[in-house]
């Protein structure tokens, strides 16, 4: 018997197997690939990096272009393969023992559950409401209660499509205590237009993590970064490896960054399409669709996995929650374009009024 870390057999398997999907509306990812532009002064990058040198000259070109943006220092900043690994290191380095209690809504991101238990620490789910709004005072208490070491918002929440406002996120920061650090995931900041990052100045407590996955299309090269008072940076940097980001993807998301105005009408794209989707699912029989500042759209439907399994045979993948808590019969479903958009529509219409 091989003598695995303890707890390690108990860890879920985050499925990231994929069928061979013409329309591919299941994992939050952007369904267009790099403006033409940001291609090209891209390709140009790549040939002339030091592929011989370790990227520390990519990491602090990054890093000083988000500081600049946000008037922070680069101090201020920590990048991550994808914010997965922001999420993952802080979950890591704010546990350690069952009497490390992170806390974070339910239902949200699946990922948290996951990461506190191989932190080896105590997740606490905080339930959301039925509508998934958020009762903050409540929040607040469950934290200080639990004498909680992080506190996790995911502002707009996975899956559940909702914001919370920024005086919502400010009452918690106000209100735990500051020996808690509170997490806010802003990874579909982009089509919400809130942050929290102006809160960053009068609360040293405070980590923001964004990623460059999901607004800026960038998914295959996996980076994210957090902003933080400098002295959480250089705590949770401990827990990287030396030159743990690659100069490929760095480059690449340096250069995105540098034209991410290109994004914005894409960005804008997107959220009409997502109001059109919703207006339309709303009128189908039978069909809850919850409200969405993301990229993509929770519904109910009674026959949640039926219809899953039906879009599937016709090449269309979504996500169905089937059982998890929370968020029994629902789907979520990726805003594409507009042309993918009508085609999982028209299938989600027939399969609902009985045509299929
Ligand atoms: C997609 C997502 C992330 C991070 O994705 P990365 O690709 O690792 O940057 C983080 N949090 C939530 C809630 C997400 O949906």
């Amino acid at each position: 018997m091989l003598k695995y870390r303890n707890g390690l057999k108990d860890i879920p398997v985050y499925n990231t197997r994929e069928q061979d999907w013409d329309i591919k509306v299941n994992a939050n990812e952007c369904n267009m690939n790099l403006p033409p532009v940001v291609e090209e002064r891209l390709m140009g990058r790549l040939s002339c990096l030091a592929y011989n040198r370790y990227p520390t000259e990519e990491y602090d070109a990054l890093c000083d272009q988000i500081a600049r943006n946000h008037r922070i220092r680069k101090e201020n900043i920590l990048l991550g393969n994808g914010s997965s690994e922001i999420i993952e290191k802080l979950f890591y380095c704010f546990g350690g023992n069952k009497l490390r209690k992170i806390v974070y809504p339910a239902p949200s991101f699946s990922m948290y559950p996951i990461y506190a238990q191989a932190a080896q620490a105590t997740g606490i789910p905080f339930q959301l409401n039925d509508d998934y709004s958020m009762d903050v005072e409540a929040f607040t208490e469950t934290v200080n209660g639990q004498k909680a070491g992080l506190a996790v918002i995911c502002n707009p929440n996975n899956p559940t499509g909702n914001g919370f406002s920024v005086s919502d996120i400010e009452y918690i920061a106000d209100h735990i205590h500051p020996n808690c650090a509170l997490l806010i995931d802003e990874a579909y900041m982009e089509f919400f237009g809130h942050t929290a990052a102006a809160l960053l100045h009068d609360h040293p407590n405070l980590i923001i993590a964004r990623t460059f996955s999901k607004a800026y299309a960038l998914a295959s090269a996996r980076v994210g970064y957090m902003l933080a008072d400098e002295r959480i940076v250089s705590m949770i940097e401990k827990a990287f490896m030396p030159y743990h980001m690659n100069s490929l993807s760095l480059a690449a998301a340096d250069i995105v960054y540098q034209m991410r105005h290109e994004y914005v009408p894409r960005i804008q794209m997107i959220v009409a399409e997502r109001k059109r989707m919703s207006t339309m699912l709303d009128k189908l029989p039978g069909v809850i669709v919850y409200p969405s500042e993301t990229n993509f759209l929770l519904i109910r439907y009674s026959k949640a996995a039926l219809l899953t399994e039906y879009l599937a045979s016709k090449k269309i993948g979504v996500r169905c929650f089937g059982k998890d808590s929370g968020l029994r019969d629902c789907i979520r479903i990726s805003i594409g374009l507009r042309e993918e958009n009508d085609i999982w529509y028209d299938a989600v219409k027939a399969f609902v009024e009985e045509r299929a």
